[in-house]
């Protein structure tokens, strides 16, 4: 049986008082309420080092990371330097890195393998633009992701991975894939896992959804088959909202 994670994407949000007071706010709710799913937050790096503290209750993640130890890049933070500074997971492949600072799947292969080189947890997201999905190419296109930065990894690696299927045109647009549509990705998703790696393999994988997910609708779409909890962007910054959707992955 998959343990239900949910995960808080903050994106380039908040000033560092109001990221303290949220992540304490969820901090001190799960610590009272044990949902019994796991919780992250993905915050911008600057805050990482203040919000790290708090207890585990919350994980705190990056939502980037270069794949070079160190060098000459300016502006850039090492998946090597996070680590050191105590975080264990970070997001990889995020539609926004895809489209607005071109991270190839070749990159995004590069930092697959430096994040577990430093024993980290990767959210390996994936997902199909709206053109892809209106010309039903997106099954091919999603597995290609998948196949062609995450899938060299060994069956023991894919132990450290969560897949976070969001598709490009349900990104904080408020459209959300219906819970039908975002299941029956996460079933092919699930197939690939299995025949790349085993059935057990996939059985143990958690695949999230991403996409416009939000208190109303987390419901019905965390009770699917196949999806195993949400990576949460805009309801993620307010911790009603976001721990409502905890509530909705028990
Ligand atoms: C995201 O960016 O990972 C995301 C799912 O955003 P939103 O929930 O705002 O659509």
């Amino acid at each position: 049986m998959r343990k239900k994670i949910v995960a808080g994407n903050w994106k380039m949000n908040l000033l560092l008082d109001e990221a303290k007071t949220l992540h304490h706010a969820v901090t001190s709710n799960v610590k009272e309420n044990q949902y019994g799913c796991e919780v992250y937050h993905f915050v911008p790096s600057l805050y990482i080092t203040s919000l790290l503290n708090e207890t585990n209750a919350v994980a705190v993640g990056a939502q980037n990371g270069h794949p070079s130890k160190n060098g000459a890049f300016t502006g850039e933070i090492s998946l090597h330097q996070l680590k050191k500074t105590g975080v264990s997971s970070v997001l990889i492949g995020h539609s926004e890195r895809r489209q607005q600072f071109h991270e190839s799947n070749a990159f995004l292969k590069e930092k697959v393998n430096a994040a577990l080189a430093e024993k980290m947890k990767i959210f390996f997201c994936c997902g199909e633009s709206l053109e892809q999905r209106e010309s039903g190419d997106y099954v091919r296109v999603v597995i290609e992701q998948l196949n062609q930065s995450l899938f060299h990894l060994s069956s023991e690696e894919m132990k450290n991975v969560v897949i976070a299927y969001e598709p490009i045109w349900a990104i904080g647009t408020g459209k959300t894939a219906t819970p039908e549509q975002a299941n029956e990705m996460h079933i092919q998703i699930r197939k690939a896992v299995a025949s790349t790696y085993s059935d057990e393999i996939a059985e143990n994988t958690n695949i999230l959804y991403g996409g416009s997910c939000n208190p109303s609708n987390a419901v019905e779409l965390f009770s699917q088959s196949d999806i195993d909890g949400g990576l949460i962007g805009g309801a993620s910054l307010k911790a009603e909202d976001f721990i409502s959707i905890l509530k909705a992955a028990q």
